[in-house]
């Protein structure tokens, strides 16, 4: 168990010596410390800490001698952290970050050095995993840099992939899926870049970008063809953007100056929103009593609560396509299928499944009684023309119900 481990020392008491293998790194709690380095005997003085300040950390990072000595200035008492709760942080941090501290350690390792009056040792062979994180700190900045490069030049835009009603086989709306189009005119899925922009300020301007076309779309596509009034666009919202203050506010501007609907446009959000704090669910409850739809992702595949579920403001639960996917061969997908469809009677939310690929799976959904539907059986994303054009064919010549190949 990783209790809180206190070691005190009394005044003078050294912590640790300088070449000494460290064991773990120290939280202050009470008292000072001195950090000092000896040279020909005498001790150098490099830092005095205090209360709330972290040492020894560096031996933990990479696993090297301590590079300086510690003694205790006063009593203290100092909580140890250790290596596997650093090193879990350390791991779970971005590359850049990762580079930079070990830069910094670097920098301070020479500094040491020089104070002992060590000239500076030429560069030392990098290790593979160094040679690596390297690597990835490079591509992720790199990556960063033209998705800032392709925001400018406007390359991002919403492919629509539409939602079927999955008795009438009528399209009751769609989900926008980001797409990136390069200079080059390559397509780039959100799965080469949705996660960095998630950890940078950037998805705020994408998301907001993404609202403001999916509007304009929904305007356009009302202007070309008699839709019904709940047709929907659904567009992905990622729980910082609903963490930001702002997110209402820029929202109704979009609404207003397009004039579309609240109830055409409905917000998909995932189970991570819970982990975004109260500014999260207080945006989404005002999203919700400003006439929004509200549609939980991906649910079951995350930290999911029942709680949560019960006391999130949702008209639609998303059946994620893994659980699709398997149902018909694994009979606990199937169960979790069943107990999704089951739950969402009980809180009265409309069902949508995702992923449908087969007749198959198409076939099962519907006799479980699931209403929409999207998946590659009916249709792929698509640019906004070919979404346009599927619409008018369908309301030239209206669907019959499904006929399911055998
Ligand atoms: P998601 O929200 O779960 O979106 C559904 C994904 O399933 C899409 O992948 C879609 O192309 C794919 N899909 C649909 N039908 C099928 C099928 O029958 N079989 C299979 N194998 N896949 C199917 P895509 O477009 O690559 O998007 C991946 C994820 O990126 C999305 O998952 C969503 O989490 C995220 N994303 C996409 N656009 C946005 C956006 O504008 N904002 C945010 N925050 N996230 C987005
Ligand atoms: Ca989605
Ligand atoms: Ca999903």
């Amino acid at each position: 168990m990783l209790g809180k481990q206190i070691r005190s020392f009394a005044e003078n008491e050294i912590i640790f010596r300088e070449g000494e293998a460290g064991d773990c790194a120290y939280l202050i709690e009470t008292g000072r410390i001195l950090v000092y380095l000896m040279k020909n005997g005498t001790e150098i003085p490099l830092k005095v800490l205090g209360k709330g300040d972290i040492f020894g950390e560096m031996s933990m990072i990479d696993c090297s001698l301590r590079s300086a000595s510690c003694r205790a200035l006063s009593e203290v008492r100092l909580v140890t952290v250790t290596q596997e709760q650093l090193v879990d942080r350390i791991q779970s941090a971005d590359p850049i970050v990762r580079l930079l501290m070990r830069a910094l350690m670097d920098r301070l390792r020479v500094q040491n050095d020089a104070i002992r009056g060590i000239s500076i040792s030429p560069a030392t062979v990098m290790s593979e995993k160094d040679e690596r994180e390297k690597q990835e700190a490079l591509e992720r900045i790199s990556l960063e840099n033209r998705i800032a490069m392709g925001l400018e030049n406007d390359e991002f835009l919403p492919h629509y992939q539409p939602i079927y009603d999955l008795e009438t086989q009528q399209i009751k709306g769609c989900e926008a899926l980001i797409r990136w189009t390069t200079s080059d005119g390559k397509t780039i899925s959100p799965g080469m870049f949705i996660d960095v922009l998630e950890e940078s300020s950037m998805m705020l301007q994408v998301g907001q970008m993404m609202i403001e076309k999916c509007a304009a779309d929904m305007v356009r596509l009302q202007k070309a063809l008699p839709l019904a009034p709940d047709f929907f666009i659904s567009v992905n919202v990622s729980g910082k953007q609903f963490a930001d203050p702002n997110f209402v506010t820029h929202l109704e501007q979009v609404r207003s100056r397009t004039g579309i609907s609240a109830a055409n446009l409905k917000l998909e959000v995932t189970e991570r929103i819970m982990t975004e704090g109260p500014q999260a669910i207080a945006t989404l409850q005002s999203c919700r009593s400003l006439g929004y739809k509200i549609a939980i992702d991906d649910f079951g595949t995350g930290f999911s609560s029942l709680q949560y579920l019960a006391s999130m403001p949702l008209h639609d639960l998303k059946v994620d396509r893994t659980f699709v996917f398997q149902m018909m061969s694994h009979e606990k997908p199937l169960s979790i299928v069943k107990t999704l469809i089951y739950l969402a009677r009980l809180l009265n939310l409309n069902l949508i499944a995702e992923g449908i690929e087969t007749p198959a799976q198409l076939e099962l959904l519907r006799k479980l009684g699931v209403q929409m539907g999207q998946g590659f059986y009916f249709a792929k994303a698509m640019p906004y023309n070919d979404f346009l054009s599927l619409l008018g064919k369908e309301s030239a010549a209206p669907a019959t119900p499904l006929k399911i190949a055998a």
